[in-house]
This record gives C-alpha cells, structure tokens and sequence, in this order.
C-alpha cells in the first residue's frame, strides 16, 4: 500500500502539492481506497480517501509496525558528483539511515559553496521522502552539508566507523562493532578520491573505527551502500 507522510488536522490528512498529484494522477485512487499516511509525529495510520475531487482523505487506526532501525545511523558521504550524491541519499534511505551528512573532502572533486547546496537541498530532500515513502518509513532522513571534516566532530555518535581504503582487506570485527547497547553509528565514505593522509589522521585521532569492506576497492557509492547494508543486517539481526 502507497504510504505518504502528511500532516494532520483532527482526522484529516493533508498531503502536500506532489503527493496529491501522486495520489490522484499517477495512483488515480477512488474514493474508498486505503493508504497509509506518516503524521508530524512520524506515527503511520491507515487512511481512507473520501473523496477525490476536493480530495479528502481521512486518518483511521494506527499501523503499529515500526520500520525503522533501532539505532541512529549516520553517513557523512564525501561529496561526489550529483548523480552519485542523489543515488547515495536514496539507497542510505532505503537501508535505514538517519541522516546524510554530505563533506567536502580534500580529493572531492566536486565542490560546493553553501548557497549550491542550499540551491539542491530541495531536491536531495524530495529524493529523501520518496525513498522513505516508498520503503515506508517513519521518518524522513536529514541532509546536511559540512565544509570540511573538520566539522565531522558536531555530528559524531556513540559509535563511528571510517571506511579506508588503505584499510581494505579482510573484513574481520566490523560486524562485532555494533554492539546492543550503542544508541546511534556513523560511518564516513570518502568521495571518488578517497582520503588525503591528513584527513584519515584527524578521524584516527577523533576516535573512529577503520573498517574494512573487502578487498575490492569499491566506487565510492558501491562503499556507501555496502556500509549500510552491512550495518543494517547487523542491527536488525
Ligand atoms: N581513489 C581511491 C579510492 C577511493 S574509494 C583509491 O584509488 O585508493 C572511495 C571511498 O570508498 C573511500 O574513501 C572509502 O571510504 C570507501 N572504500 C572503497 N573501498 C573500500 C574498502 N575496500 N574498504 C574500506 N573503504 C573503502
């Protein structure tokens, strides 16, 4: 069932432009079909659409399965090319990430000035609540941007893991990281160049955790990817 995240006022939903296009131009739903709608406070409820032309949607009982990983996930992904940036946002969606942390690494080839990312949040962001729609989801995942990874420290969890690509090699002890009782994991990818000496002495020295993820040199959006689906399968073991 197409799942939407929505606002709610007493038992009516309120869908935003693009939903509502969604919903009644490409879904072309009837009155008295069922979706599932998020409200403000990231709960889901059954919804039954009343009418569709005013659409009126009404809120019914609450789903009461959760999807989300009981842990905070973090990716600080080292900015790349906006394709690769869009597709990253999307999969870390998908695998349960809580936010998306996009740095200007020393070797990103690709810079940004806050006003260029400030000019594509809207879309990283759109990109971010279809994901989370379509693998239903409670919550939609934040995007930021740093400067640099020096700002790493402000958004670092209880555990943070740095995926190095002169650490690749066997993949021994990733896994044994993700401990129970750890509220939230980061994990950093460089971007297509991987990272400068100095910057992989800083995260040594802020505390993170070299991880392998295999012997391949992966793209840095295969890395992404890899590294939240290993987190996620270890979280949800
Ligand atoms: N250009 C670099 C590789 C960069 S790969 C080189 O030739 O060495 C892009 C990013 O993906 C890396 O910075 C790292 O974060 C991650 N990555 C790719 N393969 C990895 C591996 N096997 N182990 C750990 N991290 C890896």
């Amino acid at each position: 069932m197409q799942r939407y995240f929505a606002s709610t006022f007493n038992n009516q939903v309120i869908l935003d432009k693009d939903d509502v296009f969604h919903l009644t131009k490409v879904m072309r739903v009837k009155s008295g079909d069922y979706i599932e709608i998020v409200d403000e406070n990231h709960r889901p409820y059954l919804a039954v659409v009343v009418n569709v032309n005013p659409l009126i949607i009404e809120k019914q009982e609450p789903i009461i399965k959760n999807s989300e990983l009981n842990k905070n996930v973090t990716l600080f992904f080292g900015l790349a090319k906006s394709d690769k940036v869009e597709f990253v946002i999307q999969k870390a969606t998908e695998l349960g990430a809580s936010s998306v942390i996009l740095f200007q690494g020393k070797r990103s080839v690709v810079k940004f000035s806050n006003e260029d990312f400030e000019r594509k949040l809207p879309r990283f962001n759109a990109i971010a609540k279809e994901a989370a729609e379509q693998c239903h989801r409670e919550i939609i995942p934040e995007i930021k941007y740093i400067k640099s990874i020096n700002e790493v420290d402000k958004y670092m969890c209880d555990l943070n893991l740095f995926a190095y690509e002169l650490s690749a090699g066997s993949t021994n002890g990733f896994d044994e990281l993700i401990k129970s009782n750890l509220n939230s994991v980061s994990v950093i990818v460089g971007p297509e160049g991987g990272f400068d000496e100095s910057e992989a002495n800083y995260l040594d020295k802020l505390g993170f955790k070299r991880v392998s993820l295999g012997k391949r040199i992966l793209r840095c959006e295969t890395a992404a990817v890899y590294a939240l689906s290993v987190l996620a399968f270890n979280i949800e073991k």
